[in-house]
């Protein structure tokens, strides 16, 4: 098959990678000309585990290449993935759709014949509908199938999800096009991912749906972790405990700052947005979305409390920025709200982040940036284990205690023994953890 990626970001670059390790012809396309220059030179423009091999053993068997001419990439195409951001609309929280509707325009001017437009990207409801209205327009006399394909890949470990997925999802009713996608992930299903056939908006809604529960699940255990810590529970035996239902799973059961990314602030935003469109309400999101932006604000008063009630003149060293470990990406991190709660505090911060420093640098400006997790320690009158790192997984907590000014440990992730912290000499604030402090 010859497939052409819209959009070489997080998503459109892993596909396209894994889409050419298994044997497709693809070509990327983007129109940030620094990120195909890189991709030329052989550098990866984001952090990906394994991507840049991935990249490169693909482009000398010949099957993966990049281009910013997105002409050039379509032509040929059985297939065209539409894999461009979709971000929060500023103000109202919808979905911005303004790169997928270029796109397709772009697509429909380019096509040297009818081909597959696949959209990848997370679109909203009736998407693909105005998409297949873009072309029909553009290009009236081509028959044009548009399908919806959302992707559920989640970053820092894109490359294992997109190769053994838990499945695949294909919107559609025109059987050709259904043809060309079972063409396409044959590779997976024959190693029995399941292949899920449904109608576009269906498959549209799936997505939403699937994000949607996911961040549900981390606002409840968030929430019950507040109540664990006021009645002397551990809301890690609380998660444990609940999780080995396996009506419940153990999944996304695990407290902390609340929940960041690419994706899940701005899909749950742009569902209620739709819920409301359609005078749905769809009450538990909203409460979701409520929870989770007081709680990364929260997060930020809590180290404050940490530190005595006071930040002023204090030293606040933050470990890890990026909004979840194996990833550069700060988009929405919950480290945002917390160094924005501490600045307004008067704290002054140093923070260390294994991939994330120039991404963090861009979102969060001028500070104390330092090379490793002891030198963020140095000095500090609170240390703050933001994102799990496996980096910070097992520090030498009575050094990082000599070291500081205050030896205060707020474990956001909740990654230490709170007994063996103190063992150290460290005064311990877990997250949920009325048990041991
Ligand atoms: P991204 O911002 O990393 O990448 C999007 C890319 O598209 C950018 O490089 C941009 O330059 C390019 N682009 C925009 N318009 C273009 C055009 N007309 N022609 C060529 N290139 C164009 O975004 P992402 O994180 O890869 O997300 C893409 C979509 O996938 C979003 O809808 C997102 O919600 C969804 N998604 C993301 C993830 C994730 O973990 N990042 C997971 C599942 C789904």
């Amino acid at each position: 098959m010859k497939i052409a990626m819209i959009g070489s970001g997080y998503v459109g670059l892993v596909s396209g990678a894994c889409f050419s390790d298994f044997g497709h012809d693809v070509v990327c396309v983007d129109k940030d000309a620094s990120k195909i220059a890189a991709l030329e030179a052989g550098r990866m423009p984001i952090f990906e585990p394994g991507l840049d091999q991935l990249v490169s053993s693909n482009v000398k068997a010949g099957r993966l290449s990049f281009t910013t001419d997105l002409q050039a990439g379509v032509a040929g195409a059985d297939a065209v993935f539409i894999a461009v951001g979709t971000p929060s609309r500023r103000g109202d929280g919808h979905a911005d759709l303004s790169y997928v509707f270029a796109a397709a325009k772009e697509i429909a001017q380019a096509a040297d014949k009818p081909c597959v437009v696949v959209t990848k990207s997370t679109v909203p409801v009736g998407t693909g509908d105005k998409v297949e209205a873009i072309l029909k327009e553009t290009r009236p006399n081509f028959a044009w199938a548009v399908v919806s394909n959302p992707e559920f890949l989640r970053e820092g470990a894109a490359i294992g999800d997109f190769k053994r997925p838990d499945r695949i999802v294909v919107g559609t009713e025109d059987a050709k096009a259904q043809d060309v996608m079972r063409e396409i992930y044959r590779p997976l299903y024959l190693n029995a991912a399941p292949i899920l056939f449904t109608g576009r908006r269906t498959a549209e809604l799936i997505k939403y749906a699937a994000n949607a529960f996911l961040a549900t699940k981390i606002s409840f255990i968030n929430e019950l972790a507040d109540l664990a810590e006021q009645v002397g529970a551990d809301v890690k035996d609380v998660s444990r405990g609940i999780g080995l239902d396996n009506r419940i799973g153990s999944k996304f059961l695990h407290a902390g700052p609340g929940y960041g990314g690419s994706c899940f602030p701005k899909d749950t935003l742009a569902l209620l947005r739709t819920a409301e469109e359609y005078g749905t309400p769809l009450r538990i999101v909203h409460a979701t979305v409520e929870a989770n932006d007081l709680r990364k604000e929260a997060m930020g008063h809590k180290v404050v409390a940490a530190l005595g009630g006071t930040a002023r003149g204090k030293r606040v060293g933050l470990l890890g920025l990026t909004f979840k470990p194996n990833t550069d990406d700060m988009r929405d991190a919950p480290a945002l709200d917390i160094v924005r709660v501490l600045r307004e505090a008067g704290a002054e911060i140093a923070a260390y982040d294994p991939e994330g420093m120039e991404q963090a640098r861009a979102a969060l400006g001028e500070l104390d940036y330092r090379h490793n997790p002891y030198d963020v320690a140095a000095g500090a009158d609170a240390l703050v284990l933001v994102t799990e790192w496996d980096a910070f997984r097992a520090l030498d907590l009575k050094r990082l205690a000599e070291s500081m000014r205050t030896p205060v440990l707020v474990d956001l992730r909740n990654v230490y023994n709170p007994a063996e912290a103190e063992k150290a000499g460290l005064t311990y604030h877990g997250v949920g953890r009325g048990v041991a402090g």
